[in-house]
């Protein structure tokens, strides 16, 4: 047997008991008829599942006995699993994180996503170039899904609507689909950490209908009915790969109706199955919208209220209001959702009616309110107005929820203040709250270093910290004892030859384990301002050269480490990475610099990767421009490992900081309120960069780093310089020679490590998850007995 072989044997073993705790779960909250809660995300960026199951079941130890028994280590095939990742980076991961949380507090709640055939894109850096091939992640089965070829449901577009008037005289409409394809259910169990509750991400697949159509057929056109069948597959095939970016394709929208289309007949079929009257409907289902992604849930459930379950127009508004909520992701006007209307008009003819009458109900309502503020009825307005017009998804769903929620404070305060300003004044400020995201200990601290795990699990005599993180803070009390600050830093230094060898193996390169680790890994984007990170590093290096040895030796070393995806349309974001390869590739051939600094990018960033890379880093950066990044969860990552944070005034670093305290985090750089005025400022004068960036930028046009003309467009972002890198780099550069300071004094920076790591317990996704279930939803934990 060889190692995948026996990682399926494993996998399979490991899929009985969860089968068997979902079946005891499902059957008991059936019995219980509690409150549910569904948790719609068109991403849950999983990772592998066989290590976290086995942690979670509590039966990593009897299975590691057993193999070793047959002549097995299951570290030696525990890699053989393919991640699942069915996202694009924060918000699919935080979804993920979202149901191990729900699983482990007991919660009766299911996630709703799709099945894409091609996950998130695989990167591969040829010539130092991104490239992208397909991630056909099912080849070899799926152990992790269960396919439910029990539960299907037909989703229909186009057609046409009729208008009728029904036995009381009242005007009603039907659709009558012109397209129809049919949804396939995957269950994929998520068992809880330390319980019996296992709840459920079900995941879509569409496949063509049965019946084929024979008129077609007979008439000769064989290739369009096969032509037709293929279409219905395509419609689940690729995740779309964009992150924080709008690509408004015709798919796309039909990848999101197909969702909401399937889960909602899914909801409400276990609704009806307790025969309660629909007004009940909302103490019952609570709808959680990750993003504006499945919005179009939001008509759906209206259009089968008042067309298929004869309710009136008022009637249903209300429970649709009453059920769903939504969180926003982001403020940054390239990522707010619009759909054309004649687009929405073609694919969702009833649909777009329904969009119209919601917005003139609404509008009436604001007239009301504001009479004769026209200008506030035209921003406030779910329709865009235009040629052609569009539909604005944020608005449609702001309107239909009754909670909105943004992911950090001041990102909360932003989605406030900025985008649904006008909405705040309309509905009062209680609608808009705040839950700022968490991740979850058992994968990204337990599973992905567990000698930290073991470390802490010694210091508080169980592992019940991993239930409750608050119990962390417990051990700031060792924060200086010698012999905890000795182990602690054992397991970093474990961690980083882990990662060493990782990078040994892939890219060939024997890193030095005594540097400093400074990690930067997520989606590339300008403004996460990777760009800013490399002319650093640039600085850096060029400052070592003109060092002599003897000055040399005084500096700390520094393995820079960069890692993360470009969106394949995304032009400038893929010559960053380009620019970090090409810089890597003189840096590392440079035998006189290379034990002070190293440059490595590692291709494929993937929760598999992140759980090797963020144990292992010191420092990590989350440099975003001020009021651009929402939360970021990463960060959170690196801070329970006992990497310290230098950022900006941006999403949770600021949490982070006030939990931390100053002394533990090196924030630097433009605070939010001072943003725009900058950017006003720079619009009328031709910018002078700061002298050390305008140096590095000379000796890249002096193709000190290969054919600058390449770099001529990403050079070029530097004159408006809309991110603000000029603007931030002296006082970034600053910062991180404060951070050199910090990391020679051992002990210093060993106190440093702990006390941030112990400060975390806020950022359990628990956490987040209690808010949201006593703040938005209404639910309540049921024990499985
Ligand atoms: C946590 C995580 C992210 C989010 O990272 P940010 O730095 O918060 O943007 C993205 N991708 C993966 C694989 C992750 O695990």
């Amino acid at each position: 047997m060889d190692n995948f072989a026996a990682y399926q044997a494993t996998a399979y073993s490991v899929r009985d008991r969860l089968i068997d705790n979902w079946n005891s779960t499902q059957q008991y909250h059936s019995s219980k008829d509690p409150k549910r809660v569904y948790y719609l995300s068109l991403e849950f960026l999983i990772g592998r599942t066989l290590d976290n199951a086995l942690l979670n079941l509590n039966v990593k130890p009897n299975y590691q006995k057993a193999l070793t028994d047959v002549g097995f280590r299951l570290e030696d095939f525990i890699h053989e699993e393919v991640d699942a990742a069915l996202g694009n980076g924060g918000l699919g991961r935080l979804a993920a994180c979202f149901m191990d949380s729900l699983a482990t507090l007991d919660y009766p709640a299911w996630g709703y996503g799709i099945r894409y055939t091609y996950g998130i894109f695989q990167q591969k850096i040829v010539d130092g170039y991104q490239t992208e091939y397909p991630d056909y992640w099912l080849t070899f089965g799926n152990p992790w899904e269960i396919e439910r070829l029990d539960v299907t449901y037909e989703v229909n577009f186009r057609g046409y609507v009729e208008k009728y008037t029904d036995d009381e005289g009242v005007d009603r409409y039907t659709w009558e689909g012109g397209e129809k394809v049919v949804a396939v259910a995957y269950d994929y169990p998520i068992p809880g950490f330390g319980t019996k509750n296992c709840i459920n991400i079900r995941l879509w697949s569409s496949k063509p209908k049965r019946e084929f159509d024979f008129a077609q057929f007979n008439e000769g056109n064989y290739d369009k009915s096969v032509e037709e069948q293929k279409a219905a597959e395509n419609i689940t095939s690729v995740l779309y790969p964009n992150d924080n970016h709008l690509v408004g394709k015709v798919l796309r929208l039909k990848q999101q109706f197909f969702f909401v289309c399937a889960t909602l007949q899914d909801v409400i079929r276990r609704f009806k199955k307790a025969a309660r009257p629909w007004s009940e409907f909302p103490e019952q289902v609570a709808i959680q919208l990750n993003d504006t992604h499945p919005t179009l849930g939001i008509v759906e459930l209206q259009r089968i209220l008042v067309d298929e379950e004869n309710l009136s127009w008022d009637e249903a508004w209300d429970i649709v209001t009453k059920t769903y909520s939504y969180t926003n992701h982001t403020v940054l006007p390239e990522a707010l959702e619009k759909w054309s209307v004649p687009l929405i008009q073609d694919l969702l003819p009833r649909h777009m009616m329904i969009i119209f009458d919601i917005n003139l109900f609404f509008l009436q309502e604001v007239e009301k309110k504001f009479p004769n503020d026209r200008d506030k009825l035209r921003r406030m307005s779910i329709i865009q107005e235009g040629n052609p017009q569009y539909v604005r998804m944020a608005h449609l769903a702001a309107i239909g929820s009754h909670k909105v929620n943004g992911v950090a404070e001041l990102h909360s305060e932003l989605v406030r203040t900025t985008i649904f300003s006008d909405f705040v004044e309309f509905y009062g400020a209680e609608k808009f709250t705040n839950v700022t995201n968490g991740v979850t200990p058992r994968r990204w601290l337990h599973q992905a270093n567990p000698w930290l795990s073991d470390l802490i699990t010694q210091k508080l005599g169980g592992t019940q910290w991993l239930k409750d993180l608050s119990q962390l803070s417990k051990i700031k009390a060792y924060a200086t004892d010698a012999a905890f600050q000795k182990a602690w830093m054992e397991t970093k230094h474990k961690n980083k030859v882990r990662l060493a060898e990782y990078i040994k193996q892939t890219l060939g390169i024997s890193v030095n384990t005594e540097a400093l680790f400074d990690v930067q890994c997520k989606r590339l984007h300008e403004y996460k301002r990777q760009f800013m990170n490399i002319l650093g590093v640039i600085h850096r290096y060029e400052r070592l050269k003109s060092l002599s040895a003897a000055e040399r030796q005084k500096i700390v070393p520094h393995v820079v480490i960069f890692s993360g995806k470009a969106a394949p349309g995304y032009y400038i974001a893929k010559l960053i990475i380009k620019l970090i390869n090409n810089v890597a590739e003189v840096i590392n051939q440079d035998p006189e610099i290379s034990p002070y600094l190293q440059l490595i990018f590692i291709p494929n960033y993937s929760v598999s990767i992140a759980e090797i890379l963020i144990p292992a880093s010191d420092i990590s950066q989350h440099i975003s421009t001020a009021g651009t990044e929402a939360s970021g969860t990463s960060n959170m990552k690196f801070v329970l490992n006992g990497g310290l944070i230098l950022g900006t005034v941006d999403g949770a670093n600021i949490e982070i900081g006030e939990e931390v305290g100053d002394e533990n985090i090196f924030f630097f750089g433009t605070l939010t309120p001072q943003v725009e005025d900058i950017r006003h400022e720079q619009m009328y004068r031709s910018l002078t960069l700061e002298p050390r960036l305008e140096k590095v930028v000379h000796s890249i046009q002096n193709n000190n780093y290969g054919d600058s003309i390449i770099f001529e467009p990403l050079l070029a972002t530097l004159r408006t310089d809309y991110y603000l890198l000029s603007k931030d780099f002296g006082p970034y550069l600053d910062s991180m020679d404060k951070v050199d300071v910090a990391f020679k004094d051992r002990a210093g920076w060993a106190k440093k490590s702990i006390t941030a790591a112990a400060s975390m317990g806020k950022f359990s996704s628990d956490r987040s998850i209690q808010e949201y279930a006593l703040r938005i939803w209404n639910a309540k934990p049921v024990t499985v007995e």
